[in-house]
């Protein structure tokens, strides 16, 4: 079978989870996969091959070497996301594509167009697996299990390919923000692993946010509006004051890169009571801390203005840089740097504007950065993959394992 054969049976597998069914794996249908590939594994003949009841598959392709390497792991998830369904997955292979608008429904005039996706010009003259414009693709992440089980099913293939001990893992309910809680990092036993779930050729990521959450409550003073002269405070202007105190350029909508910023994502009130809910946002954690004491700083102008907790402001961290994890064994970044080159691809370092599983993983010990699986569009009927980039994430899958064994030769 080949890395595209694979991934083609793959996405016919409805994996979709679902956020509100509070188990693991959240939707039974993950685990349907789960058993499918745990056979193909066995088929390999990997080794330590382990389905927990929660979902996660574990699996080694043992060292061909005598001396020590450190042991290497290679993550991807099973499910999809629940904003597109995902079931009845119908791929189709555009073959070399001319930059042209691609039909994906022609009946319903869905149309998947350059003009819209500027980035399918890079990929003239590759073959695009596109759908059918009914469901998304799942790219997001079966790319990233068919590139991991085809490096294996090649090593394999190729004893002359010298290697470690190489750990694979496949989890469940990542798009629910769920990959990496039952992640059993100890049983895992790799040195480090790589998440292969990025999106375009070249991504390389090892720098997320730090994330915290804000809670900032008002408490009004409500009395008859004919009488409230000097003794009405409505804590809805109150919030409308707090939230203008904030930089206004420092949002969502006006920053990029390395820019933090402070996120309203809710208010909600009535003149006695406001809650505004804020998420804040820094890959640097000097500025991170700043930030959430900033906003202490303006709830104390405010108590001074209108009395002692008049507003109060609750903080909770809700994930942090991996950069802190990984910064210390950045041979595991010059690793993938050059198996990259070595694939032929240009490697492309960025830093995420969110967070990742990775990130969690490295938290618990796993220093995990992430690479890219090769699709585009995630998440929606305009997915796509080019063959080409899941060839070449595969090759590179390879390439860390063989460089590996070399710099601890
Ligand atoms: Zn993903």
């Amino acid at each position: 079978m080949t890395v595209i054969e694979r991934f083609l049976k793959y996405v016919t597998f409805d994996t979709q989870s679902d956020e509100s069914t509070g188990v693991t794996p959240s939707t039974p249908k993950q685990m349907v996969f789960a058993q499918y590939l745990k056979t193909e594994l066995e088929e390999l003949g990997l080794k330590d091959i382990s389905l927990d009841e929660n979902g996660y598959l574990f699996a080694t392709l043992p060292s061909n070497v005598n001396h020590e390497v450190p042991v290497v792991g290679f993550i991807a998830h099973m499910d999809t996301s629940p904003d597109m369904s995902g079931e009845n997955v119908k791929p189709r292979i555009v073959e070399k594509y001319d930059g042209k608008d691609i039909p994906l429904c022609a009946e319903e005039n869905i149309i998947l167009s350059p003009a819209n996706f500027p980035e399918l010009l890079d990929h003239v003259g590759e073959d695009l697996i596109v759908t059918d414009g009914h469901t998304l693709l799942g790219a997001d992440d079966k790319a990233g299990i068919a590139e991991i089980v085809g490096a294996v099913a090649y090593l394999i293939a190729h004893p002359e390919i010298k290697h470690g001990d190489i750990r694979i893992g496949f989890n469940p309910d990542e798009e629910i923000g769920l990959g990496a809680h039952k992640f059993d990092v100890e049983k895992f036993g790799a040195k480090w692993a790589y998440t292969m779930d990025g999106g375009e050729v070249g991504e390389l990521e090892f720098e997320n946010f730090n994330a915290a959450a804000a809670k900032i409550r008002v408490k009004g003073r409500n009395v008859h509006p004919g009488y409230a002269k000097n003794k009405m405070i409505n804590s809805l202007l109150v919030a409308n004051e707090y939230a203008s105190l904030l930089p206004a350029n420092e949002t969502p909508g006006t920053t990029e890169g390395y820019e933090g910023f402070y996120h309203l994502i809710g208010m909600e009130g009535e003149v006695e009571n406001t809650v505004l809910s804020y998420i804040v946002r820094d890959h640097d954690r000097e500025k991170f801390e700043a930030r959430k004491q900033a906003l202490l700083n303006y709830a104390a102008q405010l108590n001074e203005k209108y009395g002692e907790g008049t507003v109060t402001v609750e903080l909770k961290d809700q994930y942090y840089n991996m950069r802190q994890q990984v910064e210390p064994l950045m041979h595991i970044i010059d690793i993938a740097f050059a198996a990259m080159q070595e694939a032929g691809v240009t490697p492309k370092v960025k830093a995420i504007r969110g967070g990742t599983d990775g990130a969690q993983l490295s938290f618990k010990g796993l220093p995990c950065p992430n690479i890219f699986a090769g699709g585009l569009n995630f998440h929606g009927r305009y997915e796509f993959v080019p063959v080409q980039s899941i060839e070449k994430a595969m090759n590179v899958v390879v390439k860390i394992a063989e460089l590996t064994a070399k710099r601890y030769c």
